[in-house]
């Protein structure tokens, strides 16, 4: 490994001199600056790795100093050198992005051991950022395979079903369309918990944050209704709607607030008993608009409360051994919610019946 760079820049050339004796015996390459001018062209041209800065200088001030150094290179490690270590200097001069200070007068040993720490430092940071890019690469990595490779040829597969069961290619027999009909289904599972798995790896509370417009949440709700109307009747399942008059618009993204409500309305449908129903209410108040979705289901365990917002988490039942699911469903949700500064509550009854409560607040609509 190259050795590390240290730029020194103090006005008293005896303590430029010291300092290079002292470090250059450490192998490090030290360069030095007799006032702030010179040193920020060196920092500019050789781009060290720590700069040791004297606070006390003529010309441009040590702390203008730091924050230009910060300038050139925001990673670069700064230490300042005070001849006052006041308290006041030294934590100004760390507002302004040094690492540490080391009052005059110092020996040898305090030069090396601040110089040592700072460059482990730069090392650790250095590893922190290539582990973030290395991560946000494999999530860009997981996203193309998942799409590509595992749910384009699923497409296709449930398609060719779908043309072989419809006689397009000759008759089928009853029992065969009927096996026909288990594969489409089991397909449509498995393209559900990949699309909550996508769902999953895009949603992040900054991109969602800029796509926030101001949007009627009565149309939104409506859309995931109708949307599910289908499976409610599927099973039979009453969908009750209970809205004010007017709801005044909240800022929001509509996609994914619809992707919420759906996601919760279907677990109503989905848990509920035969002839049960689903109530969709909204209350509007000052702060922000509360929807509540109130089930007559199977309803969830105290014990499994807690629990159900985590990923991948789902209620084991002998009971009802035909409910499939990812287990992603609520924790897409509740980061949808939280990207939109809301919160979900819920309260459930085994046997009874669960409601979920989400709160959106209202903000600023310019
Ligand atoms: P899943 O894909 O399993 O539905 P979710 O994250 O949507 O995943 O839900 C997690 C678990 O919470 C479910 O497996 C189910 O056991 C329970 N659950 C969610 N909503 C309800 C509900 N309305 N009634 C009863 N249980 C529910």
């Amino acid at each position: 490994m190259a050795e590390a760079k240290v730029l020194v820049i103090d006005d008293e050339q005896t303590m430029l001199d010291a300092c290079k004796q002292v470090l250059s015996k450490r192998g490090y390459e030290v360069l030095t600056a007799l006032s702030g001018e010179e040193g920020l062209r060196i920092a500019k041209e050789s781009k060290p790795d720590i700069a040791i800065v004297d606070l006390k200088m003529p010309g441009i001030d040590g702390m203008e100093v730091l924050e230009r150094l910060s300038e050139i290179d925001p990673s670069m490690v700064k230490i300042v050198i005070t001849g006052y270590a006041t308290v006041e200097s030294a934590v100004d001069a760390m507002k302004r992005g040094a690492y540490d200070f080391l009052p005059k007068p110092f020996t040898p040993d305090e030069l090396r051991v601040i110089v040592r720490r700072g460059l482990e430092k730069r090392r650790l940071e250095a590893e922190r950022e290539s582990l973030r890019r290395e991560r946000d690469r494999l999530k860009a990595d997981f996203i193309s395979i998942v799409t590509h490779q595992l749910k384009s040829p699923l497409v296709a597969i449930r398609q060719y079903i779908e043309a072989i069961s419809s006689g397009a290619m000759g008759e089928v027999p009853a029992p065969v369309k009927e096996v026909l009909e288990r594969c489409s289904e089991r397909a449509d599972e498995l393209l559900k918990m990949i699309n909550d798995w996508l769902d999953m790896s895009r949603i992040e509370s900054g991109k969602l944050a800029e796509k926030m417009v101001p949007i009627n949440l009565t149309g939104v709700l409506d859309e995931a209704i109708e949307e599910l109307q289908p499976l409610a009747e599927e099973n039979a399942i009453e969908i009750i709607r209970m809205y004010p008059e007017r709801v005044p618009p909240i800022k929001g993204d509509s996609d994914s607030l619809k992707q919420a409500f759906s996601n919760i309305i279907s677990n109503a449908i989905k848990y509920n008993k035969p002839n049960g129903s689903v109530t969709i209410s909204l209350r509007d108040s000052d702060e922000g608009v509360f929807i509540s979705i109130s089930d007559t289901g199977i309803g969830i365990a105290e014990e499994n409360l807690p629990y159900i917002f985590d990923e991948f988490f789902r209620v084991r039942s002998k009971e009802h051994p035909k409910l499939t699911g990812s287990g992603l469903g609520l924790s897409i949700t509740k980061k949808i919610i939280e990207a939109h500064s809301g919160r979900i509550e819920v309260e459930s009854r085994l046997g009874e019946g669960t409601t979920f409560t989400l709160f959106l607040p209202r903000r600023e609509i310019e």
